[in-house]
């Protein structure tokens, strides 16, 4: 049975000066300073992103960006490029974020593809997937969750699918401090890993999948007690570097 070495990535959203996004960063770099016992990786807005990188540089805390765009180059104005977020220093990339695919119309395809553009830069991206209150009560939960996970991870080669995260992030569970259970969170990462399974196990037994919700410090003990929770891809608690410290360490 794999190990899997807990994971934790603070989401800063559209928050922040470069001044503030180093302050964060060195506290969650102080914080965390002496946990040993997880990845430890933050993702602030493109604009303090280099900063961020270079404050952070050689330590154990990595670098993520919120999204990037599939092509490497070219006539796409206002576009990040996944090579681009690669030489600012980024390791991971967040893609189809909940609020990307709400908010900015983002659809499965491209989440595919900017996955596919993320692996080939040589970053890791974090998929996201979730489904909506109206998805649950109507019962669809997993037959959504699949769909949104066969469409990311199409085309992708396992070797490839072995350097990637998912985050099962619920909707309803995003900043509106209502979180999963931890059976519920369970219940889906089981889902998720098994479908990977069904193309690789090594590559099922591995795969860090991540809950995302209203994850706090006093309910990640909770849910990282699930066989399938290795971690969380966390908003609002992580824009203070005590909290997300905090269940960095109950987490870990
Ligand atoms: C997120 O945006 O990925 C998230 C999980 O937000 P929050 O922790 O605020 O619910």
């Amino acid at each position: 049975m794999a190990t899997r070495r807990p994971f934790f990535c603070g989401n800063w959203k559209l928050n922040g000066t470069i001044a503030e996004s180093l302050a964060l960063a060195t506290d969650v770099r102080n914080g965390v300073a002496t946990l040993r016992g997880a990845d430890v990786v933050v993702a602030p807005s493109f604009t303090a992103l280099h900063a961020v990188a270079k404050r952070l540089e050689d330590g154990a805390v990595a670098i993520a960006a919120q999204n990037c765009h599939f092509e490497d180059k070219g006539a796409f104005t206002g576009e990040v490029s996944a090579s681009q977020l690669a030489d600012v220093g980024c390791k991971y990339v967040i893609l189809g974020h909940s609020e990307r695919r709400q908010l900015f119309g983002e659809l499965d395809a491209a989440v595919n593809l900017k996955a596919r553009a993320a692996l080939r830069a040589g970053l890791a991206p974090i998929i996201c997937v979730g489904e909506t209150l109206a998805e649950r009560d109507a019962g669809e939960t997993l037959g959504r969750i699949q769909a949104q996970l066969d469409a990311a991870i199409a085309d992708i080669a396992d070797a490839d699918l072995s350097r990637c995260l998912v985050a099962y992030e619920p909707v309803w569970a995003i900043g509106t401090g209502r979180t999963a259970s931890p059976a519920q969170a369970q219940e889906v990462h089981a889902h998720i890993r098994a479908s990977v399974a069904r193309r690789s196990a090594g590559v099922a037994a591995s795969l860090r999948i991540l809950y995302g919700g209203s994850m706090k410090p006093d309910n990640v003990r909770a849910l990282m007690a699930e066989a399938d929770v290795d971690g969380g891809l966390v908003g609002g608690a992580s824009l203070q570097a005590e909290s997300f410290a905090r269940m960095v360490k109950e987490g870990s």
